[in-house]
């Protein structure tokens, strides 16, 4: 099993340790209060603000399972064969009439079973004989019958608030006859890029610069959380443009956030913006890669400064800015799920930091799913993020070796797909 070093982190001590970050952050993530209803058609990844009960039962009626004959199953005593005279035949949406004794009707699958009826006889085991059927019992009552009510019944609650619309709550819901839920105004995110090297890749790259790869990076994962985003692109590394840019942002948004220029070299002018502009509640976590994080608020908006690596801004973004914008949004699971699997490599190095890992999940050629990582684990290195299909997590002073369970946070867990 992985163990921990017993020996220094007072490198570290200055560093918020992650679970205290996250608690903080979440503590300061308050749900926005707008709702709207929207057509269910277009309700995907949008987040329910009550919770949606059912005034009907599904199926409202007893239906047939199967293509076949409604019976009377007292009419089947025995296993001889008996030939039955078939009276009536009902198409699913059609309601049939009662039916008498000593009769079967045609039914198809999802009809209702008629009155009188209290079993079906699946039509390979019938044969025809002119408007008779011949087949044979016992039959017992309620076969190939799906219920009324055996789904969903009336004041039954199929969706809570708080849950997402995924493709199969949307039919759970159409299934209720819900066509316009009500859901969570979607969250306004302003976004800026801090760096005079800075670029859009539409042009070719000049010396000395490079291309704004975060600016996409960041755009996805928001649009994967469903946010509305307010981009006001690249800001030069001045205090003054770092400054109008964070108020600007501030004012149209319900959350800014930005990468790049909050470590402490003379370029970095977010944190004194932030400082300058409202309050830094917090800054610098116990990860890698990812420390210079802040957290902060201008007047009543919070503030999420990530760090300008391309990998930090993914990490960061993952670990801390999706749980805060979930919780925001109303939502009411925050937390990625991670499972605990074998690593297929040894990690020896001593580093203070909980490292986030760019890592594989995959079959080896035993059939055993183990986590392989990146080999080049930079936090400039954006190719990791590609390779990988998710997160490993190696706390603070721990050493893996191979065959160790550790944890690991798959994208999809993450909106990342
Ligand atoms: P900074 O935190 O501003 O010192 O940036 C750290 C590193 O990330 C530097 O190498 C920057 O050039 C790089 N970087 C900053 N912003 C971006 C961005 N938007 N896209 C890609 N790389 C960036
Ligand atoms: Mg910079």
């Amino acid at each position: 099993m992985p163990h921990q070093d017993e020996n220094d982190c007072d490198k570290q001590q200055h560093l918020i340790p992650i679970e205290k970050a996250l608690d903080l952050l979440l503590s300061n993530a308050l749900t926005v209060t707008e709702t709207e209803t929207v057509d269910l058609i277009n309700a995907g990844g949008r987040i329910l603000a009550n919770n949606v009960g059912s005034t009907l039962q599904v199926p409202p009626l007893d239906n047939s399972a199967m293509d076949g004959y409604a019976v009377r199953s007292s009419d089947f005593s025995g296993a001889e064969k008996i030939s039955l005279p078939i009276t009536q035949r009902i198409c699913a949406g059609e309601v049939g009439t009662e039916l008498a004794p000593h009769s079967v009707a045609r039914i198809f699958t999802g009809a209702p079973i008629p009155k009188g009826a209290d079993a079906v006889i699946m039509q390979e085991r019938c044969e025809v004989e002119g408007d008779n059927i011949i087949t044979s019992g016992p039959i017992s009552t309620g076969t190939n019958i799906r219920k009324a009510g055996e789904d969903i019944d009336i004041g039954d609650i199929v969706l809570k608030k708080g849950d997402i619309f995924r493709p199969q709550d949307m039919g759970l819901a159409a299934s209720v006859g819900i066509h316009q839920p009500t859901v969570y105004r979607r969250l306004r995110v302003g976004i800026f890029f801090t760096g005079d090297e800075l670029q859009e890749p539409d042009t070719p790259l000049q010396a000395g610069k490079i291309y704004n790869s975060n600016r996409y990076t960041l755009r996805g994962l928001l649009a994967n959380l469903n946010c509305e985003i307010i981009d006001l692109g690249i800001v030069g590394d001045t205090l003054k443009a770092t400054r109008n840019a964070m108020s600007e942002a501030a004012e149209k948004a319900d959350l800014v956030m930005t990468s790049g220029g909050v470590s402490v070299g003379e370029e970095d002018h977010v944190r004194i913006a932030l400082e300058e502009l409202g309050q830094l509640e917090m800054w610098r976590i116990n990860m890698k890669p990812g420390k210079p994080l802040a957290f902060g608020r201008i007047g009543n908006t919070p503030f999420l400064g990530m760090p300008g690596n391309p990998v930090s801004v993914f990490a960061t973004f993952c670990i801390f800015a999706r749980p805060f914008i979930l919780k925001k949004q109303g939502a009411n699971h925050t937390q990625a799920n991670s499972f605990m699997l074998p690593a297929a490599f040894d990690w020896h190095k001593k580093g203070g930091r909980c490292e986030y890992l760019r890592a594989k999940m995959e079959r080896d050629t035993r059939g055993q799913t183990t986590l392989s990582l990146y080999p080049h684990q930079g936090s400039g290195v954006l190719t990791s993020t590609s390779w990988a299909n998710g997160l490993v997590i190696i706390p603070s002073n721990t050493r893996i070796n191979q065959g160790d369970l550790i944890e690991f946070i798959p994208f999809s867990e993450l909106n990342v797909y």
